[in-house]
């Protein structure tokens, strides 16, 4: 019997200090000059609670894993039943025990010409395999990608990263990465033209932009691979599996890529692992010859903890029904964040598609707002957001994010199990937050002061000393 248990409480009291030490360092001080510090214990659905018993609204649901909840019983349950069962693991030599009633049951649920799975630990790495297999299939090196995509943060799918900060000091990345202007099919007809491109990846929805493809872009990018002898490789690895209103948002929109990348959600939040769904077609030309070696294969990628977690999600996904739910509470979330709209002028748009939210915010036409916007808009364009985050997180106990680098936007990416008075809690929360940072006395600058713009305001301060002033603060000392 192991003591696991026994030990579990020590564990967590002495976890975030030697995370601090040395683990996270700069992540944690960075979150916790935002003044988020809650230590969470117990998570369960869309909640988790920190050690002194306050309860938050995961409306991040771990950047999209948890998309049933934290700790399904189902899923829970199934990972201790393969435990118990001592079934045969990673025996290399044949198939896993677990692997191709998964891989079925992916390939029914996706549609398209799907034929084949592959699987990977990870976003990234089922992203690098799609560039592995785009190589060996068309024998060409060009690949395409869309300003403003994340498809990870390994070498090769990190070369086709829409943030040139988040390149930086990288360098050299993979030769030959192409970005295009999304939904431009002029530009996009135009490269592919040349007859060099061996893929071109896409997010339906982007991650760190919130922005949806439209759907006769996606469906004419999969006619001129076809035509110019490319592969069109669609990252789900966020978008798939209910999250945008049908099982991949792709082939839910009548696109039938080459290749197909899922994660996140198909873990259950559990046990990591990715799947790459390939196209027969693209299978035979890569093993076309009976000589050829593994194009790819990972020591843990069909470990059964992974494979149950999978197949158990799936299971779980279908019996809530997660495309047409969030679909419905998409709408909901939408409508009223539409009308929040209508009477803050800060709000500028909201992007994406079903249970994946992002809120854009501009500068408001309100001279307290305005003044305040564009002070901390020297130091930082998307400290408004941040102010907003840091509110939902410290005062309504809510958990969101801010999306990709310099973006003056809020996102969320809620679990499917979120209940409708979740949600009014949040525009309820919203609302609020933003009629308090549209006064003086309670804006945005105030609002960040006690934490993460602490440092943002004092070198604003130092830069515009009015602000330190306001602030009644003054200027930093050296
Ligand atoms: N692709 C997309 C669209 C993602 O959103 C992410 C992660 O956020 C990745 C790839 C990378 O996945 P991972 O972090 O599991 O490597």
């Amino acid at each position: 019997m192991s003591d696991f248990k026994d030990r579990v409480e020590d564990y967590l009291s002495s976890s975030t200090h030697l995370s601090k030490r040395h683990v996270h360092p700069r992540l944690l001080k960075m979150f916790e000059m935002g003044g988020i510090k809650a230590v969470f214990n117990r998570a369960e659905g869309q909640y988790l609670w920190d050690t002194e018993g306050n309860r938050f609204l995961d409306l991040l649901a771990g950047g999209g894993v948890f998309f049933m909840g934290r700790n399904h019983p189902k899923i829970n349950g199934a990972l201790r039943d393969v435990l118990e069962m001592d079934l045969p693991n990673l025996c290399v030599v044949n198939a896993s025990a677990l692997g191709g009633v998964l891989a079925g049951k992916l390939l029914e649920l996706a549609g398209g010409d799907f034929g084949k799975v592959v699987f990977a630990n990870s976003g990234s790495e089922s992203n690098e395999v799609a560039v592995r297999f785009a190589r060996v299939a068309t024998g060409r090196r060009r690949f395409l990608y869309l300003e403003g995509a994340f498809h990870g943060r390994s070498f090769g799918v990190a070369s086709m990263c829409g943030y040139e900060s988040m390149r930086e000091g990288m360098e050299p990345l993979m030769p030959t990465c192409t970005p295009l202007k999304p939904n431009d099919i002029r530009q996009l007809r135009r490269e592919l033209k040349m007859g060099d491109v061996a893929a071109v990846f896409m997010e339906p929805v982007q991650g760190m932009t919130g922005i949806a493809l439209d759907p006769n872009y996606m469906r004419e990018a999969e006619t001129l691979c076809e035509q110019y002898g490319s592969l069109l490789v669609m990252d789900e690895v966020q978008t798939g599996l209910g999250r945008c209103g049908s099982w991949f948002a792709s082939t839910g929109a009548g696109v039938r890529p080459h290749i197909l990348t899922s994660s996140k959600a198909l873990s259950g939040g559990q046990v990591p692992v990715g799947a790459v769904l390939i196209k027969d077609e693209v299978y035979e030309r890569i093993y076309s010859k009976f000589g050829t070696g593994l194009v790819y294969f990972s020591t843990f990628a069909e470990n059964n903890l992974a494979m149950a977690s999978a197949l158990t999600a799936l299971e779980v996904l279908e019996e809530l029904d997660a495309p047409a739910e969030s679909a419905r509470k998409g709408e909901i979330f939408r409508e009223g964040l539409e009308a929040i709209k209508q009477k803050y002028d800060v709000i500028d748009r909201i992007e994406g598609m079903g249970l994946m939210i992002t809120v854009y915010f501009k500068d408001s036409a309100t001279p307290a707002l305005m003044a305040q916007q564009k002070i901390m808009g020297v130091v930082d364009s998307s400290a408004f957001a941040a102010a907003v985050h840091t509110q939902l997180f410290v005062r309504s106990h809510i958990i969101a994010q801010l999306p990709g680098p310099g973006k003056n936007a809020l996102k969320i990416l809620p679990p499917v199990i979120v209940t409708e008075d979740d949600i009014r809690y949040f525009l309820s929360a919203f609302e609020d937050i933003l009629a308090d940072l549209y006064q003086a006395n309670t804006g945005p600058v105030a609002a960040l002061a006690g934490g993460l713009v602490k440092d943002t305001v004092s070198r604003v301060s130092e830069a515009i000393p009015a602000v330190g002033q306001l602030l009644g603060r003054g200027a930093p000392a050296k």
